[in-house]
């Protein structure tokens, strides 16, 4: 017998180049349930991404439009530019039974919160200080020295906000740091949150008998 699953969403935040999308590319490819819900953003694609698998990318009056129009659950400004997550990514994902996985700065992830409750484990990845946070940043090669600087600004404010998450990751050790993110998730589709017990149908006939 299998528990009924629990609906989750999966919230993974932390600074700029703390190794978010490194452990969900490992996490996805593991577990098929699982779906990146694309956000929409303005900035600019960067070497290697692609359209509507990173992000959508749109133009600034585009993001406003659709902002309009009401199809954002949240939408932030971040390090200069608008991202957004959308209704139809999430309620997709719901309705055919899959976990949506979020990277989200802390302000979305609050919104998200705010709308689906404990049903979003949030987790919160830490770099294990900062010189290997900005060797990272410089390593990945994707940014300018002035995108660099300005993620390094904000990640310490991003990090005060790690209290607010349900749980931490350290991401020093690649392997741990993933099975790490793979324990919590197991566990949290194992919490029993006071759902009434599966009932077996084999039991009615049984009914008002004693174990003793
Ligand atoms: P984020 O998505 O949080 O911005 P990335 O996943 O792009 O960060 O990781 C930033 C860089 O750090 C990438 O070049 C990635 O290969 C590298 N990286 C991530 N985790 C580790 C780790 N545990 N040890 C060494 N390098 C790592
Ligand atoms: P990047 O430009 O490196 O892909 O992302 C920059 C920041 O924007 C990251 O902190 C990421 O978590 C955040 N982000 C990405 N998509 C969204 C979104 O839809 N909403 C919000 N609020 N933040 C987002």
């Amino acid at each position: 017998m299998t528990a009924p699953p629990r609906s989750l969403l999966l919230l993974v935040a932390g600074p700029s180049g703390a190794g978010k999308s490194t452990l969900l590319r490992w996490l996805f490819d593991r577990d098929p349930r699982l779906g990146f819900s694309v956000s929409c953003t303005t900035r600019r694609p960067r070497p290697g991404e692609v359209e509507g698998r990173e992000y959508y990318f749109v133009t600034e009056e585009d993001f406003l439009r659709r902002r309009e129009a009401g199809e954002f659950v949240e939408w932030a400004e971040v390090h200069d530019h608008l991202y957004g997550t959308l209704f139809c990514e999430v309620d997709r994902m719901l309705d055919a039974g899959r976990i949506p996985v979020f990277d989200l700065d802390v302000q979305g992830g609050r919104k998200l919160v705010e709308r689906y409750g404990e049903r979003v484990v949030s987790v919160f990845v830490l770099p294990p200080g900062p010189e290997v946070l900005e060797g990272r940043l410089r390593g990945r090669k994707t940014d300018d020295e002035a995108t660099i600087a300005l993620r390094l600004g904000n990640a310490r404010r991003e990090i005060e906000s790690a209290p607010e998450y349900r749980y931490w990751i350290v991401n020093d050790d690649l392997d741990r740091a993933r099975n790490d993110l793979s324990a919590i998730l197991r566990a949290e589709e194992l919490r029993s949150e006071g759902q009434a017990p599966p009932q077996w149908p084999d039991w009615a006939s049984s009914e008002g008998g004693d174990s003793a």
